[in-house]
This record gives C-alpha cells, sequence and structure tokens, in this order.
C-alpha cells in the first residue's frame, strides 16, 4: 500500500484497508484486531449475526457491510454494522434510513456501481438514469450520510485490466462531487482488491478491501462466488 501510494504522491495515511474476513471465523478477525486492524468487511448479513457476538468486546472496531443487501435484511445490517458500502437502490436506502432513525444511529454509505455493467454483480450502472434517483432521494435520508463510491471491477487476470474501471469510478466520483448535492459528500473511493489493490490506489481508491492477501484463500462454496 504504501509502495504504491508513493508510486503516485500519494499520503499513504489517505488510503484505508478494509480487512474482509468472510468466510473466516470470528477468530481470525480477532488475531487481526489483536495486530492492530480496525476495519472489517463482510458479506452476509446472516454469516455475521453469527459471529458478532464473539466480538462485542473489541472495541473500536468499525464493520462494514460490502456485500448486496435485500431491502428486508436492512434493519439487521444497521444493527450489525456501522457502515454500509454497497447501497445500489433508492427502496434500500429507504429502508436502511428507516432502520438507522428507528436505531438511532447515522450511517455511512457508499453508492455500489457496476463498473463492469456485469449482469452478475449488484451496483448501479454508470448511467445517470439509475445515479439520478439515488441522487435525488439522498437529502431525505436524515439518518444516512452518503460519503462515496465503492465498485468491484470485472475480473481480469492482470490487475492492469481493472485499471480503467477505477478511472472510470474516480471520474464520476469527481462529476457527483461537482454538482455540490445535500448530504452527499464524495470523499470516499473503495475500489481495490488483494490481486489489484496497487492500481486501485495508483488510480486514487481511499479504502481498499483485502481478503485473501490478508486471511488466505477462501474455502470455494458450490454454486458460486464468495
Ligand atoms: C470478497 C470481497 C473482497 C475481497 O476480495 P479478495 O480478492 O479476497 O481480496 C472485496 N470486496 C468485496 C465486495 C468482496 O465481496
Amino acid at each position: 500500500m504504501v509502495a504504491a501510494a508513493h508510486r503516485v504522491r500519494r499520503k499513504p495515511e489517505h488510503i484505508q484497508l478494509i480487512a474482509v474476513s468472510k468466510t473466516f471465523p470470528a477468530k481470525a478477525i480477532r488475531e487481526a484486531y489483536e495486530a492492530g486492524q480496525r476495519i472489517f468487511g463482510e458479506n452476509r448479513v446472516q454469516e455475521f449475526a453469527a459471529k458478532a457476538p464473539q466480538l462485542a468486546d473489541l472495541s473500536g472496531i468499525d464493520l462494514h457491510m460490502i456485500g448486496h443487501l435485500q431491502s428486508n435484511k436492512a434493519r439487521k445490517a444497521v444493527e450489525l454494522f456501522h457502515a454500509v458500502d454497497s447501497l445500489d437502490s433508492v427502496r434500500l436506502g429507504n429502508q436502511l434510513n428507516a432502520a438507522a432513525g428507528e436505531l438511532g444511529k447515522i450511517v455511512p454509505v457508499l453508492i455500489e456501481i457496476n463498473t463492469g455493467g456485469e449482469a452478475a454483480k449488484s451496483g448501479l450502472l454508470i448511467d445517470w438514469t439509475e445515479i439520478e434517483p439515488v441522487l435525488s432521494a439522498a437529502p431525505a435520508w436524515s439518518n444516512l450520510q452518503i460519503r462515496g463510491l465503492m465498485t468491484v471491477p470485472p475480473f481480469t487476470e492482470d490487475p492492469e485490466g481493472a485499471r480503467p474501471y477505477f478511472r472510470n469510478l474516480r471520474d464520476l466520483r469527481d462529476e457527483i462531487a461537482g454538482k455540490k448535492l445535500p448530504n452527499i459528500s464524495m470523499d470516499t473511493l473503495s475500489m481495490g482488491m488483494s490481486h489489484d489493490f496497487e492500481a486501485a490506489i495508483e488510480e486514487g481508491s481511499t479504502q481498499i478491501r483485502v481478503g485473501t492477501a490478508i486471511f488466505g484463500e477462501r474455502a470455494k462454496k458450490k454454486g458460486g462466488l464468495q
């Protein structure tokens, strides 16, 4: 992270590391916490609900929901996580805002963008007809703070393949920031994973999400990606 930041004359302390602990047990999270890590990412509400009771004593831990979230799990997500990095519809925003209000929380959120336009991925397309309704709804979400954008680009063996998608996300961030909309700050660009975080940092990422490179390979589950 430091080397990548220095290559483009960025300050390493401007880039946060989310340790993606999905599929790993609570004790792996505890071990990373004891080593100084504070921000963790999980992609399933139910899976994390099972680990959460074992982590209740870890003060200052910052838990992010980074996976697709169904509206009916919004309340549970607001109970379990400090931030939701995968807002992908007005409906989900409405549910998160209502849940945050009921629980007396202010929840930072990122808008997820499907930069590659892939059918299998969630997130809004880089298309104003998809993005504008979310931006217009945001001022009414008094219990949410829109902090920026998140993406998972199409997978390519060569991490350089992700670079154009990272650039597109950064350009979109700049464009939205330029509109100076109420209740929307665009200080966070969440992009870059184990195999492409260096390119992401070079392209302006402020938050990388790394699982495999910290915890090791995840067991492959039948029937799809984890
Ligand atoms: C699993 C996951 C990651 C981490 O992926 P690695 O390749 O293991 O670093 C990052 N972001 C999201 C949204 C994920 O689901």
